[in-house]
């Protein structure tokens, strides 16, 4: 029998934007089935909590069957054991972006051989996009919704 392919994109997505989404929709046609995972990673500053970001990302993908949101603690390899994930999903904007991805996906394979990562680059218009930036753009009261996904306003991050 097939094994199902089941991915986890996991990340902090604090809080989530058209660059994360443009991933999400890009990855669907390769899996069966997509979990984004929200990390609950207690040492980074937070704009949102996890059940606020949760709310916001089940929005954005409210008529995707495919798509499942959860929260996480502990070793992303655990989480996708718990869920049968088979894959982990990430994005790749910069070279910086690959060195670190580079570390945290051979780290993961040596702690589960089982799991592929794979990376999808992120379309060009997207590269300079980053949660960051936009909790930046925010504290300094500008129009953040070019960021966010459609449906997500300004008023659902404060
Ligand atoms: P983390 O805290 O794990 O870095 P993020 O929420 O910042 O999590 O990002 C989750 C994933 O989404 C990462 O693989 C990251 O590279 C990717 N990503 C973030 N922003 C973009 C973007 N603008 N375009 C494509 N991928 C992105």
């Amino acid at each position: 029998m097939k094994q199902n392919r089941i991915a986890l994109f996991p990340g902090s997505f604090d809080p989530f934007t058209v660059g994360h989404e443009s991933i999400v929709r890009r990855a669907l046609p390769l899996f069966d089935k997509i979990i984004i995972g929200i990390g609950e990673n207690n040492s980074k500053t937070n704009l949102l909590n996890v059940a606020k970001r949760l709310d916001l990302i089940s929005k954005v993908f409210k008529d995707e069957t495919k798509i499942e949101i959860c929260t996480y603690k502990g070793l992303t390899v655990d989480f996708c054991l718990e869920k049968g994930c088979n894959y982990i999903l990430r994005g790749l904007r910069t070279s910086a972006d690959f060195e670190f991805e580079r570390a945290i996906g051979q780290t993961n394979k040596l702690l589960n051989s089982n799991i592929e990562t794979v990376f999808l680059l992120t379309l060009p218009e997207h590269t300079f996009i980053s949660s960051g930036i936009v909790r930046d753009v925010l504290k300094n009261n500008g129009p953040v919704e070019k960021f966010l996904p459609t449906g997500i306003t300004k008023k659902d991050l404060i």
